[in-house]
């Protein structure tokens, strides 16, 4: 909790994106709440960005923190495969960027923070749940190593969002390398304006890829980091949900957490989200997905690079991502070199633990402790003989024992509602150290008992 006296209320903000011509968004600062009430800081990640903590009253943005230029960035995106040409940040107010202590240019934003012009009939407002729900999540992933959001700030607003139900709500902080998606190319290609393009493809080059020579290279980049995200979450089981263009961001982190999971029993085709009727988003539809994103960000640069170009950056996405999954699932399996079969070996794996509704963490884990289940003797016995000598310390850093597991999240978030705060704490301590055994926290690494499985997962917007 906040030391008094350790508040800050200005920051030094680049307020980069702002100098961008302003058809890329609209300059409006977050909405005040009735009472603003700091849950949690960050205090890892605020050493990290260099700053001190913030005041609540800038975190719920009932004040602006000096030098800041609010403003709701323009973005179109294609929902479920059908396109919408304006989305935007309908409840996020992005209050500027800061330097790291890496040098990095950081976004500061606030969601849940009111409404905007691209609120459309939302209220720009965000309920507890989520907002911890991202917390949570985006932190537990940036442990696991998965490039990611961040989370600097839960803040409970005193006020009451309606959803199907009277809920509490929040505001929270996000910090992102940048929140540019391949929905903001498509804001701009969708309008014709080329010159819009190029400068964002300006910004995005300088600010993401500075090595890349023009808007092609950029795309190399950009579909390399997503082959590579893509590959992290399928080695840990994580399964996205809502994967369209806008929650794709081009610097290659996870985003937008809406109804995002962690398979417990593995299932290729599991998916979780109440709104993904068709399984668009499921598990193994990952990978997919993300080349068809990746194809919509190379059409709207067209204009700048010309088809042939376009076609074979994209054409570089399977094997870039193949290379990262196997490379990935060697890691688990504590193989140092290569060999033509080995991604036969991962999938005789997964079939077995798919026929025997395994725990995909669990199992995984426990191959690294040596201690498999008998049902998995056949695959064990060909996996030892093509092992020789295995990488302990290589499977342990690729096969965490802790994920926020489903159940785990319910509840901390049923108590938090309820006015308990101390499941979410235990929940974010735990999910700091994934790799390590800890113990004293093992009922968090064991799956949901039968009464405890969550089958269905919501955005709450
Ligand atoms: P999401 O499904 O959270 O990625 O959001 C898709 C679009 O809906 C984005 O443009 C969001 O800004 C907008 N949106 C989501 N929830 C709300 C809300 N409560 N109020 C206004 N806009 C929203
Ligand atoms: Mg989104």
């Amino acid at each position: 909790m906040p030391r008094s006296g350790s508040y800050i209320r200005s920051m030094p903000f680049s307020n980069s994106y702002a100098r961008l011509p302003e058809r890329f968004y609209a300059k409006l600062p977050p909405t005040p709440v009735a009472a603003p009430r700091l849950i949690k800081w960050n205090e890892g990640l605020a050493r990290e960005l260099g700053i001190a903590m913030l005041d609540v009253e800038v975190l719920a943005g009932n004040r602006l923190a000096e030098g800041s230029e609010p403003l709701a960035m323009a973005y179109a995106g294609h929902q479920f495969g059908g396109f919408v040409p304006q989305l935007g940040d309908g409840r996020a107010i992005l209050l500027g960027e800061v330097v790291d202590t890496k040098g990095v240019l950081r976004d500061i934003q606030l969601k849940g923070s009111g409404p905007t012009p691209f609120s459309r009939r939302g209220d720009g407002r965000a309920a507890l749940g989520p907002v911890l729900r991202e917390y949570i999540v985006a932190e537990a992933m940036a442990a696991l190593g998965i490039p990611t959001t961040r989370a600097l700030a839960a803040v409970a607003t005193g006020e009451t969002v309606w959803r199907e139900e009277p809920l509490p709500g929040a505001v929270l902080t996000r910090v992102a390398s940048s929140h540019i998606r391949v929905g903001t190319f498509q804001y701009f290609a969708a309008r014709g304006d080329e010159e819009g393009l190029r400068l964002l493809a300006d910004y995005v080059i300088a600010r993401h890829y500075p090595d890349a020579a023009g808007p092609r290279e950029m795309l190399d980049r950009v579909i390399a980091a997503q082959a590579r995200l893509i590959a992290k979450w399928m080695c840990v089981g994580f399964i996205h949900g809502v994967m369209n263009t806008d929650n794709m961001s081009v610097a290659g982190e996870t985003i937008d957490y809406g109804p995002c999971a962690f398979m417990d029993t593995y299932h290729p085709e599991k998916k979780f989200s109440s709104i993904d009727e068709m399984g668009r988003y499921a598990y193994i539809n990952q990978p997919r997905i993300a080349h068809w994103n990746l194809v919509r960000l190379a059409e709207t640069l067209l204009p700048l690079i010309g088809e042939a170009q376009a076609q074979a950056a994209i054409d570089a996405f399977p094997s870039l991502y193949q290379d990262a999954l196997s490379a990935g699932f060697r890691a688990k399996l504590g193989l140092k070199d290569e060999q033509p079969d080995d991604m036969t070996m991962v999938q005789e794996l997964l079939d077995a633990m798919a026929a025997n509704e395994a725990d995909f963490t669990l199992t995984f884990r426990r191959l690294y402790e040596d201690a498999l289940p008998d049902t998995f003797d056949a695959w064990r016995t060909r996996w030892q003989a093509r092992l020789k000598d295995a990488d302990r310390e290589t499977m342990r850093l690729a096969n965490p024992a802790f994920i926020p597991r489903n159940h785990r999240v319910e509840f901390a978030l049923a108590a938090a509602q309820a006015g308990d705060f101390s499941p979410f704490e235990e929940l974010v301590q735990v999910l700091s150290r994934p790799y390590d055994d800890q113990p004293e926290f093992a009922k968090y690494a064991e799956p949901p008992g039968p009464g405890e499985i969550v089958q269905r997962t919501f955005c709450g917007t």
